[in-house]
């Protein structure tokens, strides 16, 4: 018979969850609900322990059969508890005690930006990695730190803000309140807004023509997308984005060495366009020899990184 986990993406808006087949290696079955936070773990637990039954009945299994329940979930974690979690309105609670107990099985724990990062070490672009740091470029930049086949949450679980190293001293203001924070150069955010201020030096620019003459539909693709056509402007866009991300890159390598390093986000779905020159510049900026080198990849899992990162938590232990 076939081994099931169960990965639970508890975000702020919907909670997903997923019964994985661990031998194939997929989702089989899915539900989400509305979190309709701010909640009580209580209250969202009893609702993830409904839909696990409910996903077991589609299966024909028993809630037994399932080895692990995992959970991904925003906030700062620390072993088995959420230390603090603004948009669910937790703090110190004991998640994996409370949910354990209405579904008597063994429940992982992990922040979902982390979880994101784990599955990618085990069954992503960095399968079999023992070492491993993911940069998420998103609406902000997040990341995940995996050592030794385990999520690294530091002293209190506030590692692996990798959006939050400074690599310009004085720079652009950050939405932590710092300033020159990887971030205020290398999300999406930040893409866009550069993207439209230098529209605006610039009206002859092709990028212009990509959104139809509407800045409200820049994206974090115009850029890339006139820079294709030979567009100057968005040229300097992205060898500008890609520099930074290569100084905040090749920063972590040089501190950690890991196996690899992963991108993801929406921009990383700009693909070799993105990865080819930012390898080079992180190759040129980072030790290393040969072989031994750290791989620099784009993430392979997308929607589905906290179900599957979640369901996967439970590897940790073995
Ligand atoms: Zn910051």
């Amino acid at each position: 018979m076939s081994k099931y986990c169960i990965g639970v993406d508890l975000g702020g808006t919907n909670i997903a969850v997923g019964l994985i087949d661990l031998d194939l290696k997929a989702i089989v079955k899915s539900l989400s609900v509305k979190t309709n936070a701010p909640r009580s773990c209580e209250s969202i637990s009893d609702d993830i322990a409904e839909i696990c039954r409910r996903l077991c009945a589609m299966q024909e299994i028993e809630m037994g059969d399932l080895e692990w329940i995992g959970v991904a979930s925003p906030g700062v974690i620390k072993g088995d508890e959420v230390v603090v979690a603004f948009n669910l309105g937790w703090k110190n609670v004991k998640f994996v005690d409370i949910l354990s107990k209405r579904t008597n099985r063994p429940v992982y724990i992990a922040n979902d930006a982390n979880a994101a990062a784990y599955a990618e070490a085990v069954w992503g672009s960095g399968k079999g990695a023992k070492s491993l740091i993911a940069f998420t470029l998103g609406t902000g930049v997040g990341g995940g730190i995996i050592i030794d086949g385990k999520i690294w949450e530091g002293n209190n679980g506030f590692a692996a803000e990798m959006g939050h190293a400074v690599i310009v001293p004085g720079g652009r203001t950050c939405g932590c309140g710092k300033r020159g924070c990887i971030e205020a150069y290398c999300s999406a955010t930040a893409l866009i807004r550069e993207t439209k201020r230098m529209m605006g030096l610039y009206p002859e620019s092709l990028m212009w023509k990509y959104v139809e003459g509407n800045l409200d539909r820049v994206n974090g693709k115009t850029a890339f997308a006139a820079m294709e056509q030979g567009d100057p402007c968005g040229k300097i866009l992205v060898d500008e984005f890609i520099d930074y991300l290569a100084l905040g890159i090749s920063n972590a390598i040089n501190i950690f060495q890991p196996d690899v390093v992963c991108v993801g986000g929406g921009i990383s779905r700009e693909g070799e366009n993105l990865m080819r020159p930012l390898r080079e510049k992180v190759y040129h900026e980072s030790f290393g020899i040969g072989v031994m080198r750290t791989k620099v990849v784009c993430a392979t899992f997308r929607n589905d990184a906290g179900i599957i990162g979640a369901a996967l938590l439970g590897l940790q232990n073995k």
